[in-house]
């Protein structure tokens, strides 16, 4: 069946990014939530259509770890996109405590195998992997979204920004900067896949803005100087080795996907309990704490220069 806005019952906004917004809706005809994401595009009706027509595989990239997608349509000069709504969010907003080892394993074990079915079985090379483009829900379960199925959407996008959080790996960051697009093979991933780790483990972003003078010192730490690593305490050799395998300066000295699901720290994971439903429930609640304050102090500062 295909969805069309009119189908769709707007709820309260899941949040923002550079190119567009999220936010639930209720599908009425099935009684079903969902995520619809906006983008804004200005190109003509043809083009639109074209992108609408790309999306369509991803009614095939069906599997435990891919966010599912519902449909997409466009009006006027906005893509609307409506996916699987995950009830606990991204993990940038949950990893902020620190994501402890044993539940790391288990998110980056479900990020490996979504990664390794894109490649695999649907020939996609994700291209955004980071934290915000993993998802979470209250049963515990960890799925990707936005991985780049669209040649004309991705083009339309123009993801110049290299931005001040660049999850980037070094080839793709000097490939960019002699705008030299065609670069990209799937051990880029990898190392945004081990930038990840890290950031969930820390709690914020490994090359943080603050100590560098600015965006190009930055990137230079990121192309040329070592790669970051795991905090010292906390995490053990293994997974210290893991980050360090997806963390290579040199692409072809990373390690395959396969490689990573055969990795000591992965093996060891599917040998653990966890408890992902109370761990999940814990990071909500932490996050949903620190945004009430949030939104408290504003008040409390806007009533001051009232
Ligand atoms: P960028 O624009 O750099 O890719 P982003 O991934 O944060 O950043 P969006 O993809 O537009 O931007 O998503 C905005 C936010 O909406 C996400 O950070 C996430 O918290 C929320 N979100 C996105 N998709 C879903 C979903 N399916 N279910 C629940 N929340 C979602
Ligand atoms: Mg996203």
């Amino acid at each position: 069946f295909a969805i069309n806005m009119t189908q769709l019952q707007l709820e309260e906004e899941l949040g923002r990014g550079n190119y567009g917004t999220v936010k639930k809706v209720l599908h009425k005809p099935t009684k079903v939530y969902m995520a619809m994401k906006e983008i804004r595009l200005e190109l003509d009706d043809a083009k639109l259509n074209g992108i609408i027509m790309e999306l369509d595989i991803l009614h095939r990239a069906a599997a435990p770890e891919i966010v599912d997608f519902y449909g997409a349509f466009f009006i006027e000069s906005c893509v609307y996109y409506c996916m699987e709504y995950m009830d606990a969010g991204s993990l940038d907003k949950l990893e902020q405590d620190g994501i402890p080892e044993p539940v790391l394993g288990r998110i980056v074990g479900s990020m490996v195998r979504g990664l390794k079915f894109l490649k695999d079985d649907m020939q996609i090379i994700h291209r955004d992997v980071k934290p915000t483009n993993v998802l979470v829900n209250k049963k515990g379960e960890v799925k990707l979204c936005d991985f780049g199925v669209s040649g004309q959407l991705e083009r339309s996008l123009a993801k110049t920004n290299i931005g001040c959080q660049s999850y980037m790996a070094p080839e793709r960051i000097k490939g960019e900067s002699q705008n030299n697009l065609g670069t990209y093979t799937v051990s880029s991933d990898v190392w945004s896949l081990g930038l990840s780790v890290i950031e969930m483990a820390l709690g914020h972003y490994p090359y943080p803005p603050e100590t560098y003078a600015n965006v190009f010192a930055q990137l230079t730490a990121i192309v040329h100087g070592d790669p970051p690593e795991l905090p010292e305490e906390g995490y053990s050799d293994e997974a210290k080795d893991f980050v360090a395998r997806c963390l290579h300066r040199v692409p072809e000295m990373r390690a395959t996907y396969a490689e990573l699901l055969d990795h000591p720290f992965l093996v060891r994971d599917r040998t653990l309990e966890v408890d992902m439903v109370g761990w999940v429930a814990k990071a909500v609640e932490s996050r949903d704490t620190r945004q009430r304050k949030q939104i408290e102090e504003a008040k409390h500062l806007q009533s001051l220069s009232d």
